[in-house]
């Protein structure tokens, strides 16, 4: 029998009537004849409201505990899907990341999946019954709760599939497939038939949340294709492949934006040897993933140098950063956390020259001022204002006719 694998994030589960909606779906695929495993998010916005409980009783939460926390928001979707399987007639059972085999390394709040057991979920497949999965979430060797990370179930559903061997692993969300910008910015944006993981990844890791990077990085590495389609309609989504078709290599293949951009400048440093190490170190340490760093070149001895962290991660960065600054000697650190990402992403940049200047002259038509520059062999992307994203996305769209297919 044909084993599937479903995911479904966070909208497709905000109510009831949504997992009645998905409990039809997940139903008429196991009439068809298939085995079926399923992951699901939490409700709605419910990882939210958990971590905001979580710091209205704590300025610091304990790490440990708020893994525990969080993962809750997947149980109770997971044991309210199995419910509403069962009222249709169909055997479910519900199982946490630990039933379920999700092994994982004790880095909490960003755990990396170390292996997956499936041996409890094939024993469940094998009784007939359909696998609901918590997603998001992990153990420990010692057997505690980890989380893998904001937007991790789109990793569990990969990691699962790629265990099992299935075919194909199927990921339903809000929107009908991968768009060519974010449809919420970009109205004209064109849903993409295919992409590749390395084309996907890129845009992912800059700010296509419609899935998770790691999701791809794992897809790619164990060669599961995954399929983004809409678990409100039946409409084919978009399938991530090794490669795309021909034609479109010569292509941008997407306009990515992120508005969780900060950026932090350490003005009026000694320039010798060690102050990025002495700099970068400790936020390393803290598990603080830095992006675009530029250093300017020195004048008289002295430099300035400027990087760029999450948003969400400013105000921690500051407070390693401001004494490092201080003990060698810097003049003062700043930080802007108004700030927003564009990026142009496509393989067709890959050694051809002239999408660069396109890009500059796009956003300069549209008085946009780019603050930094950072490119891949596959992206160029610009830092800009964020009040100015939304025109840039759209303006960059234009620009590399993407509405036109
Ligand atoms: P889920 O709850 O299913 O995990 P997410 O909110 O994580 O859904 O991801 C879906 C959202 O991703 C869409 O509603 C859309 O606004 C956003 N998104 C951003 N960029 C894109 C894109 N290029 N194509 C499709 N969706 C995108
Ligand atoms: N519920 C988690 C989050 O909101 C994980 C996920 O939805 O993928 O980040
Ligand atoms: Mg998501």
């Amino acid at each position: 029998m044909p084993l599937i694998l479903h995911k479904y994030g966070g909208s497709s589960v905000a109510d009831s009537g949504r997992i009645k909606n998905v409990a039809r779906r997940i139903a008429k695929a196991k009439d068809a004849g298939n085995q079926i495993v399923v992951v699901v998010s939490a409700m709605g916005n419910t990882t939210d409201d958990l971590v905001r409980l979580a710091y209205e009783i704590s300025e610091f939460p304990d790490d440990r505990e708020l893994d525990v926390l969080l993962s809750t928001g997947e149980v109770v979707s997971s044991t309210l899907l199995a419910m509403s399987l069962g009222s249709l007639g169909h055997k479910a059972v519900s199982l946490n990341g630990a039933q379920a085999g999700i092994r994982t390394d004790s880095s909490y709040s960003r755990a990396r999946i170390l292996n997956v057991d499936t041996e409890r979920i094939s024993c469940e497949l094998e009784k007939g019954n359909i696998v609901i999965v918590a997603g998001f979430q992990g153990v420990t060797q010692e057997m505690d709760t980890t989380t893998l990370g904001r937007g991790g179930s789109d990793t569990t559903a990969v990691a699962i599939a790629a265990a099992l061997k299935a075919g194909e692993c199927q990921i339903y969300t809000d929107v009908e497939g991968v768009y060519t910008a974010d449809p919420r910015l970009v109205p004209n944006a064109v849903k993409l038939e295919k992409i590749s993981y390395e084309e996907m990844l890129e845009l992912a890791s800059y700010g296509f949340r419609v899935i998770h990077p790691r999701a791809v990085e794992l897809g790619e590495l164990y060669d599961v294709p995954i399929l983004v389609a809409s678990s409100f309609s039946e409409r084919s989504g978009t399938v991530i492949v090794k490669e795309a078709s021909m034609e479109v290599r010569n292509k941008v293949r997407g306009i990515a934006h992120d508005t969780n951009v900060a950026k932090i400048t350490v003005i009026g440093i000694p320039d010798h040897p060690g102050i990025a190490m002495n700099i970068f170190e400790p936020l390393t340490r803290a598990n603080i993933s830095v992006d675009t760093i530029v250093q300017n070149a020195s004048i008289e001895g002295i430099t300035d140098l400027t990087f760029t962290v999450a948003r969400s991660e400013l105000v921690k960065a500051m407070s390693i950063v401001e004494p490092v600054a201080k003990s060698i000697g810097a003049r003062e650190c700043s930080a802007s956390s108004s700030l927003a990402t564009v990026s142009i992403v496509g393989t067709g940049m890959e050694n051809t020259p002239g999408y660069a200047a396109r890009m500059f002259r796009a956003l300069y038509e549209v008085n946009i001022n780019i603050q930094l520059i950072t490119t891949s062999e596959i992206r160029i992307t610009c830092i800009i204002n964020e009040d100015k994203v939304g025109d840039a996305v759209r303006a960059l769209h234009k620009m590399f006719d993407l509405d036109v297919t």
